[in-house]
């Protein structure tokens, strides 16, 4: 059976090299891509959520952050879009491409999405945190660490005042813990690691 592999973007940038490659090629491995521009197509999906929104909007792409939120604060005011993750859009192209063609590895930067993408159940497809995927395969690599994430914070940018970045679990606890009340921002941007997804539990 074929074996095809998604390397996530912050493994990729951390870890791709010829070396990589040729170990993935000895197991087998053919490494894909995904063809659309998915952090285009999740950015609408905000702004379309956004329009109808009548209270403060949460990031839902980092679920780590979600699940902390709503099991520590769970504040009135913030409305969950059903939005997924970006990692997710791009299993979900993948899957419907390769299906019937062999086992697709959508690895993740942290435990969270893999938890999440496994969640989803779609058929043909396996979904490990790099960390485990290196584990299984034995493959020998030399880490890059990143000094940022190759999707920085920032996400919702466009917004300007009406956004707040809470880029850390240190972030979001001040932020909540300010009590119950109407925020003035319309959307938060989550994200649990400080920083971004190069500190995830997975890489
Ligand atoms: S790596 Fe960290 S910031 Fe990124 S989705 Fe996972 S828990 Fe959230």
């Amino acid at each position: 059976m074929d074996k095809f592999l998604w390397i996530n973007p912050v493994a990729a940038e951390m870890y791709d090299s010829p070396e990589l490659r040729q170990q993935l090629e000895r197991r087998g491995f053919e490494v894909v891509a995904c063809g659309r521009d998915h952090i285009a197509a999740v950015r609408e999906k905000y702004r379309l959520a956004l329009k109808k929104a009548e209270g403060c909007l949460a990031d839902m792409r980092c679920p780590l952050a979600v699940d902390y939120i709503k099991a520590e604060y769970n504040p009135p005011f913030l409305e969950y879009p059903a939005i997924e993750p970006i990692l997710l859009h791009c299993a979900r192209e993948l899957q419907q491409r390769l299906e019937g063609k062999g086992r697709l590895y959508v690895t993740t930067p942290c435990e969270a999405l893999r938890d999440l993408g496994r969640s989803l159940g779609l058929p043909g497809v396996t979904f490990l945190t790099w960390a485990e995927f290196v584990r299984q395969e034995e493959l020998l690599l030399q880490k890059a660490p990143l000094q940022a994430s190759p999707i920085p914070p920032g996400f919702f940018a466009e917004y300007g005042a009406r956004g707040i970045m809470l880029d850390s679990k240190e972030k979001i606890d001040e932020y909540f813990s300010a009590g119950p009340r109407q925020p003035a921002e319309s959307i938060l941007e989550l994200l649990y690691c400080p920083q971004g997804c190069h500190k995830g539990n997975g890489v």
